[in-house]
């Protein structure tokens, strides 16, 4: 349970400590883990002519020879001897060929294959606990901060920043568009998230995500016991804004990675928040001002940025589960308007179509007094 200093210093205090603990244990976590490099083995030009033997092309440019031999389709050890030119293939389709496979191959072992099960293990078990207690109506302010800090401490210091749930939709973007790849457990990835989403809302980014979890507990601090109101005032952007923003600068990122072979998160990225060894001062200076407003304003990141925050807000108009309102019983007290920390709930009372990112926080259930909220399938 984490209980919380109520005064405006007290905001100060506790999320300057927040913060700074989460870097240094990160850091520590880092270390312990021993970091690994994504960057790639042969990212520079690659020395080939048509004359060249298979072995030497290997041996000029620290090629795996296993790799050469996948992609060439050599049978025996007497192939290494044979001229590129003698494949039926020009040079560039061979560099292409040769640049995609070095690609793929950094990816594999860019990544903590224990660390990866071991997450998504976890996530199932935080996630079923999360739901249990949202469809009990048990989670009050005091259960939700703690699943916050449990959520950054388990997900993010102690496990990373990768995997996260925005690296499926940011990373296959990237990698497929600079490179011309598609890593195929990234897809698997993907798809598991989107079924949460589509089963449950936006629960993984509210229980899950390391990063979400930590704007959140953030935004949490700065409010009061019952986690009604801000304690410095919060705001509430217009969501057509924060939404026009986050699909322009999604759409911008996807250009840029096609058209130019840029990664523009790749330098801002937020979860780089949990390595920070990787952070360079532009990162620092973006994080410090995306976690400085994340007490003002609800989650930042997530509503103007996050490619997952737009993939999964478009699969959460149909999710299964979700807050719904029992029109009988509600007296349009607008008490849960009030306390959402965003302008979801406006939407779902008025029963609007499409309807702004829920983040499944069970904040509105809590705040209204005849419990007609509920998270539910009907
Ligand atoms: S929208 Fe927010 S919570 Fe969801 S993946 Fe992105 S950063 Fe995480
Ligand atoms: S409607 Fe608002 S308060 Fe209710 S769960 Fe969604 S984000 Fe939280």
């Amino acid at each position: 349970m984490v209980h919380v200093n109520r005064s405006k210093t007290g905001v100060v205090i506790f999320s300057c400590l927040l913060v700074l603990s989460v870097i240094t244990l990160s850091f520590l976590s880092e270390r312990m883990w021993g970091g690994q490099s994504k960057t790639p083995k042969a990212s520079g030009e690659l020395i080939i002519s048509e004359a060249m033997t298979v072995s030497h092309f290997s041996e000029v440019n620290s090629i795996p020879r296993p790799l050469l031999q996948t992609i060439l389709g050599l049978q025996s050890q007497q192939d290494l001897k044979k001229r590129l030119d003698s494949f039926g293939m020009s040079e560039q389709q061979l560099l292409e060929k040769v640049k995609q496979a070095l690609a793929l191959q950094d990816e594999v072992s860019s990544k903590n294959w224990v660390k990866i099960p071991l997450k998504f293990g976890l996530w199932f078990l935080v996630l079923l606990l999360a739901f249990t207690l949202i469809r009990k109506g048990k989670l009050d302010p005091s259960y939700r901060r703690g699943m916050y800090f449990t959520a950054a401490l388990i997900f993010g210091v102690l496990l990373g920043s990768d995997p996260n749930p925005m690296g499926p939709v940011k990373d296959t973007i990237a990698l497929y568009g600079t490179k011309g790849v598609i890593f195929k457990p990234r897809a698997v990835a993907l798809t598991i998230f989107l079924a949460t989403v589509l089963i449950a809302n936006k629960f993984i980014c509210a229980w899950g995500c390391q990063f979400g979890a930590l704007q959140d507990l953030l935004f949490r601090l700065n409010r009061n016991r019952k986690d009604s109101a801000g304690i410095f005032q919060q705001r509430k952007p217009s969501f057509l804004v924060s939404n026009t923003i986050r699909i322009l600068f999604f759409l911008l990122f996807t250009v840029s990675t096609f058209v130019w072979a840029i990664d523009l998160i790749e330098p801002i990225d937020p979860f780089k928040l949990y390595k920070p060894s990787a952070v360079s001062l532009e990162a620092g200076i973006f994080l410090g001002l995306l976690l400085l407003c994340s007490l003002f304003v609800y989650r930042p990141w997530c509503h103007f940025f996050c490619p997952f925050g737009l993939v999964g807000w478009l699969v959460e108009q149909i999710s299964l589960f979700k807050i719904r309102v029992n029109r009988e019983t509600c007296t349009e007290c607008g008490a849960c308007k009030k306390a959402c920390p965003s302008s979801v709930m406006g939407a779902i009372l008025q029963d609007q179509g499409i309807k702004p990112d829920c983040y499944a926080c069970g904040t509105c259930i809590d705040s209204c007094p005849t419990g007609a909220i509920r998270f539910s399938r009907k």
